[in-house]
């Protein structure tokens, strides 16, 4: 399976190794022509405004919503801004793919980073490094929430999408994309 990495902006190189670490081909997309030859998408944290920003520029905000309508998608912090059906502090536009309402910045002005040992669901404990995380706020029903860190969801699934919001490419734990990548595989192409 050929997993793009989108390139515009933000955390792409450490998610880029990651996946090659967890035995995926990986390459970055940057073009609408990068964005039909991914068969599955992954959507880095970094800072979703200018994302968004270069994403209108660039032509291809429509093109990417549409191909993470179809295929499975990763996406991190701001990534997970982007796919958010409601985005809060301050109101930005997105995606609206995955039905949940996020809060960007919520964790207070965090300079620093925070590391917070985090247990799946399935009992699977996980570091998670939050940057200027948002909280997911909303959940709709289609959405099932698989960690919580200080009770609120940080990691969520719904259909073809897989959401974090913190960086699991910034540990040593490839947990998470393995995760993906079988999740991945069983998305019907
Ligand atoms: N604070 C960023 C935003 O709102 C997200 C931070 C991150 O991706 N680490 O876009």
């Amino acid at each position: 399976m050929r997993l793009g990495v989108l390139a515009i902006q933000g955390n792409f190189e450490a998610h880029a190794r990651a996946f090659t670490e967890a035995g995926a081909e990986v390459f970055e997309v940057r073009t609408r022509v990068d964005l039909e030859a991914a068969e599955a998408l992954v959507l880095p944290g970094g800072e979703s405004t200018t994302m968004l920003k270069l994403l209108n520029e660039e032509g291809l905000w429509e093109a990417l919503r549409e191909a993470c309508r179809s295929r499975p998608v990763f996406a991190t912090c701001a990534g997970a801004i982007l796919l958010a059906k409601d985005v809060h502090h301050p109101e930005q536009a997105s995606l609206g793919l995955v039905d949940i309402g996020v809060e960007r910045n919520a964790y207070g002005r965090q300079v620093h980073s925070t590391v917070a040992q985090i247990v799946t669901d399935e009992g699977q404990s996980l570091e998670a490094v939050f940057i200027r995380a948002p909280i997911i706020r909303r959940v709709g029903a289609g959405v099932r929430v698989l960690a919580r860190y200080e009770g609120d969801p940080v990691l969520v699934e719904q259909d073809h999408y897989l959401v974090a919001t913190f960086h699991p490419e910034l540990t040593q734990d490839r947990a998470l994309h393995r995760l993906f990548l079988e999740k991945a595989a069983r998305v019907p192409a």
